[in-house]
């Protein structure tokens, strides 16, 4: 993996390289840390929130939610406890933003969890990270302390009375669908991570309090929003969304990495600039390119051409920048075999709490394989597009329901490779599946 400062503008990596103990305390301070804070309590609550409207900050877990609408709603919201959650179970294929930014600047996730709990007078936060990567959870922990040895966390921050806000690290379960609120909920409340009942995080969150929750990058955002002022970082960015993103490009990437990219850069310059992507490894052109993670749809380069890289430009296209992740590939590559490969993340991740999520995913991987061993049937491509809108449809949560982008857009845009996996002179298949 790598981190550069690509813009001249890095604002979230500009202290990546600088740093040589990133969970130290005074060498943050020495690079701009804790100014956001600073400047936030000297706000009145309704400035910090027309900061947030003004820098035009969309949410970077690829919800793609307002910040500034859902801090005003957490903040309208009824209850003396609310809670801030740090949601750091990056387990999307191909995103390694997250890892980057708590193994790197933790301090600058902490510094963005305190802002918030000073706006909502929350005192509870939480880090919710996965336990595969202990030395992340170490250095988060060690940056913790730090902060609460310098008076950043604890009791009376920065000597304001009153103003009391700890963290506490949860270590998750790892699975996908527990980046979906209805399980991460039961999963912080020591319950089984699987979607349960319906959470509405305004209303009745974590323990049934309003619950504010964020990714890494989110909160790291919003000590340089406060830090700038929100009409600044609005202009790193592109017109719907301030700010500059974290990219991870991967796949046949000549220089796959993660990439801190302003909002409104040229596409084409993300795939092909030698400062980037760079183009593929093979010097051929890209075949078709996987945007938004698992959940996002597959796009051909050209109809990427005059794209930026903002959320309208992917939205006229059907696409979605997602949590930032972009994956590109060559000729070399067959689309069913490639999602193959996705349906097959979908199995290993269903939960199994419904049946067209375990089942469907399961049937899906499977036609997909037998497309590769070119056993298809006359009816087989049509009893497959059922099978992925069945699931779509009537699965219970996000992970099932999203299962159809990938694929469909995949048949859409390379019809002739699923019509070679078809033996024409075969019968029909007389399967009805619903
Ligand atoms: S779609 Fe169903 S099986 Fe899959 S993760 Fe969601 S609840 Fe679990």
């Amino acid at each position: 993996m790598m981190a550069t400062e690509q813009t001249t503008n890095a604002i979230l990596t500009a202290r990546f390289a600088k740093m040589t103990n990133p969970a130290e305390v005074p060498t943050y301070v020495d690079l701009a840390g804790y100014q956001g804070l600073q400047k936030a309590t000297t706000l009145d609550t309704a400035v910090l929130l027309n900061e947030l409207e003004t820098a035009g900050l969309i949410s970077r877990s690829g919800t793609g939610e307002n910040i500034a609408a859902q801090w005003q709603a957490l903040a309208k919201a009824k209850g003396q406890t609310k809670y801030v959650v740090c949601n750091a179970n990056e387990g999307e294929p191909g995103s390694f933003k997250d890892k980057a930014l708590i193994q790197k600047d933790p301090l600058a996730v902490i510094e963005g969890m305190t802002i918030a709990a000073y706006f909502l007078k929350a005192s509870q936060g939480y880090l919710y990270v996965q336990g595969e990567f202990p030395e992340f959870i170490e250095n988060f922990a060690t940056a913790l302390n730090n902060a609460k040895a310098a008076h950043y966390l604890g009791t009376n921050i920065l000597g304001i009375p009153g103003f009391n806000f700890d963290i506490q690290i949860m270590v998750s379960g790892g699975g996908y669908v527990e980046n979906v609120a209805d399980a991460m909920i039961p999963a912080l409340e020591g319950r089984v991570g699987k979607p349960g009942r319906k959470v509405n995080l305004v209303k009745r969150g974590l323990y049934g309090a309003p619950t504010l929750v964020h990714d890494p990058e989110t909160f790291a955002n919003i000590p340089v929003i406060l830090r700038l002022g929100g009409s600044a970082y609005r202009d790193l960015g592109a017109k719907d969304a301030g700010g500059t993103i974290l990219v991870s490009l991967s796949g046949q990437f000549q220089h796959p990495g993660l990439y801190e990219v302003a909002l409104g850069t040229p596409v084409q310059d993300i795939l092909y600039q030698a400062d980037y992507g760079g183009g593929s490894t093979t010097g051929k052109p890209f075949k078709f390119i996987h945007v938004g993670g698992q959940a996002g749809a597959l796009a051909t380069p050209a109809q990427l051409v005059d794209c930026a890289y903002t959320y309208s430009d992917f939205h006229a296209q059907h696409l979605t920048i997602g949590c930032g992740v972009i994956v590109a590939m060559d000729d070399s590559v067959g689309v069913v075999d490639y999602l193959e490969k996705v349906a097959a993340f979908y199995c290993a991740e269903s939960c199994g709490k419904c049946l067209a999520g375990r089942v469907g995913s399961v049937r899906i991987k499977e036609q997909l394989q037998k497309f590769q061993r070119h056993a298809g049937v006359p009816g087989d491509l049509r009893y497959f597009a059922h099978t992925v809108d069945h699931v779509a449809e009537r699965s219970l949560c996000p992970v099932g329901q999203s299962i159809g982008n990938a694929i469909f857009s995949g048949m859409k845009l390379f019809p002739d490779e699923f019509k070679q996996s078809i033996n024409w002179d075969a019968p029909e298949t007389k399967e009805v599946p619903w």
